[in-house]
């Protein structure tokens, strides 16, 4: 089995075809490739420009969308209309993000739930999946630009700490965006690997990756051995970065003029070209002692000590994490054979100096820090491809294995191309009072509804004890053993009942049904998306009717008349939005139901709470 999918994996679809590497990142993002003559990795860029394109996406007045610099521009006058850090929300929830939610100068849907997060431009909506595809596009596009070629298959990075749900997503984008994505690759192996860690079988080595990008700090300790890449541990902070170098220069030039920070908030425009020069100035101070420049006749001015000493808390913070890190893996930096530098923060060189003390040995910086990835990513993509025999690969599984969920909908547990031995979990809940029993069907396949998938097996789980709807937790868990026989597990986690069953999961099928079943998926890849986004929204909107009429009746004494009518015309609105098959019509009826109920739903949780704790006082 092991062959039939890496023959997959390797092309037997198209011999030919470029594989591209690509970093998909929070502030930047680029393509890379393995130069077809010099056989080494390259980032792809058009004459005089930068390989990298901010991850930021602009859309007009018509819905036209525009990616990269472009879009950065118009970050601050359009902040409305300008979707940066997309990343940020993959694979999330509203509730999962809330506390940071003033950060999105853009409007993130409060909808106070744990479905996935949309965001609202002018009157459409979209998903993160949506909203990563527009980068991949413009990716896939300016590659196919520089190599005249098409390109449509990509390994694509994230970060070690992606969960299942946020790597499923950003696999969604790519297909959405055109691209087969052979492989989804964590960022710190690919900056591993463009060092050449771990292209040498024998090599056994224990790695450190510090990655300080434009708003993240992620810390990974990595062990290779056998040509497999293992994450011990993961640390760091998804709010720490080089904004946060940008803005303490902000700070410091504010306070040097005597001008108050709330000028930042009135002044839109001077906040953003203030911000932009404070960039300009780090960046000079890598390789130059003092900055000096002007913005509306005011000198702005500041040298490399002084810049060094600001930095300090921000590199203290990284410090922290990385002890914890090294704790988490059971190691001292003592047992770090090698130190990698990743994202374009590490090029300030005080930073690099004190990672460099901190682990006690000189870091690896010679490929671009912003660069790295990507290249890593390339090279993945080229082993992937067949052209690099030494390099070993594992035994992975050829289609992406999942169960059925509400609405007929595939969701993958284990992804195409993942290493096998391999298990992988996740917990579902009842959608009906009392409900007893749950059905769990396993499919294989990469389409986005299970009717178009191949169904292995299915099994009942019974005698789940009466609860309301949403309150048992079904863990349905994947175990693929060495022999790529799959054992399927459903357990209600409260009650403790649970039930199995053996699935072979690559049940005779032949290379050439592997092969129409991927093509498939990729021919489909939009309309399969657009059904999902649709399926979800009905989903979404039918279970909101639901709740919201519980709700009235076990409180309509404490809503208004007013309340009441409104409720009812907002349900009604909806109820009639879920026959018309349009995502967006749904989540602005979704939307305008949530912002009738919310407030009375606050009102009656907060009287409740009260009552609640004066029973306790007395
Ligand atoms: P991400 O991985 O978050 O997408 P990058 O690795 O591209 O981000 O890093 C972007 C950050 O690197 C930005 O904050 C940018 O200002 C910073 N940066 C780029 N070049 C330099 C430099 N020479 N000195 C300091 N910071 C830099
Ligand atoms: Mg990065």
């Amino acid at each position: 089995m092991a062959k039939i999918a890496i023959n997959l994996a390797t092309g037997s679809l198209q011999k030919e075809e470029i594989i591209v590497g690509i970093d998909l990142g929070t502030t930047n993002s680029l393509v890379a490739i393995i130069h077809p003559d010099t056989r080494k990795p390259i980032a792809l860029k058009e004459h005089n420009s930068s390989s990298l394109v901010p991850s930021i996406i602009h859309f007009n007045a018509y819905g036209n969308v525009t990616v990269g610099e472009q879009a950065k521009a118009l970050l601050i006058t359009e902040p409305q209309n300008t979707i940066f850090s997309a990343k940020r929300l993959m694979g999330k929830s509203f509730n999962d993000i809330k506390d940071n939610s003033s950060f999105f100068s853009y409007k993130v849907i409060d909808d106070n739930t744990s479905s996935l997060v949309k965001v609202q431009v002018g009157n459409k909506f979209y998903s993160p999946v949506e909203l990563s595809s527009f980068i991949l596009k413009e990716l896939k596009q300016r590659a196919e630009h520089i190599l005249k070629t098409p390109v449509n298959k990509a390994v694509i990075t994230v970060p070690a700490y992606f969960n299942d749900a946020q790597r499923q997503a950003t696999r969604d984008a790519g297909k959405l965006a055109g691209l087969d994505v052979l492989r989804i690759v964590n960022e710190p192996t690919a900056a591993s690997l463009a060092y050449g860690l771990g292209l040498n079988k024998a090599e056994e080595k224990t790695i450190a990756v510090y990655d300080l990008g434009g708003g993240t700090f992620d810390i990974s300790i990595l062990r290779i051995s056998n040509g497999i890449f293992e994450v011990l541990s993961t640390n760091g902070d998804t709010y720490l970065g080089g904004d946060d170098i940008d803005n303490v220069i902000v700070k410091y030039w504010l306070q040097q003029s005597g001008v108050k920070e709330e000028a930042l908030k009135l002044n839109k425009e001077f906040a953003q070209a203030i911000r932009l020069k404070a960039e300009a100035a780090k960046i000079y101070l890598s390789t130059n002692n003092l900055f000096n420049d002007s913005l509306n006749g005011d000198v702005l001015t500041i040298n490399k000590q002084v810049f060094e000493i600001l930095v300090q808390p921000l590199i203290a913070k990284t410090i922290i994490c990385c002890t914890s890190a090294l704790k988490d893996a059971g190691l001292t930096t003592k047992n770090i054979d090698v130190v990698v530098m990743v994202g374009g923060s590490t090029r300030v060189p005080i930073i690099k100096k004190s990672i460099s003390n901190f682990f006690g040995k000189p870091v690896n910086d010679s490929v671009h820090p912003d660069e790295v990835v990507a290249l890593g990513a390339a090279i993945q993509a080229d082993i992937l491809a067949g052209n690099n025999k030494d390099v070993l690969l594992l035994d992975i599984t050829p289609l992406s294995l999942g169960i059925e969920t509400m609405g007929g909908l595939m969701d993958v547990l284990i992804a195409r191309n993942s290493k096998i031995p391999n298990k992988a979990s996740r917990q579902y809940t009842t959608h009906k009072d009392g409900q007893s029993g749950m059905k769990i069907g396993v499919y294989q396949g990469e389409r986005d509804m299970v009717k178009d998938n191949r169904k292995l097996a299915e099994f009942n789980l019974t005698g789940i004890p009466g609860m309301p709807a949403g309150l048992p937790k079904v863990e349905v868990s994947f175990l693929i053993n060495a022999d790529g026989i799959l054992v399927v597990k459903a357990k209600e986690l409260r009650s403790g009942i649970e039930q199995s069953i053996e699935v072979k999961a690559q049940q005779n099928l032949t290379d050439a049904e592997l092969e129409t079943m991927l093509l498939d998926s990729i021919t489909h890849a939009k309309e399969d998306i657009a059904t999902r986004a649709l399926v979800e929204a009905n989903n979404e909107g039918g279970q909101l009717l639901e709740t919201t009429e519980n709700f009235v009746q076990k409180n309509t004494a404490h809503l208004s008349q007013e309340e009441l009518i409104a409720t009812a015309a907002a349900m009604q609105a909806l109820q009639l939005a879920l026959t018309l098959n349009d995502k967006d019509i749904i989540h602005a009826k979704v939307e305008a139901l949530n912002e009738i109920s919310r407030p009375y739903a606050e009102r009656i949780m907060d009287t409740a709470i009260s009552l609640a704790m004066k029973g306790k006082a007395v």
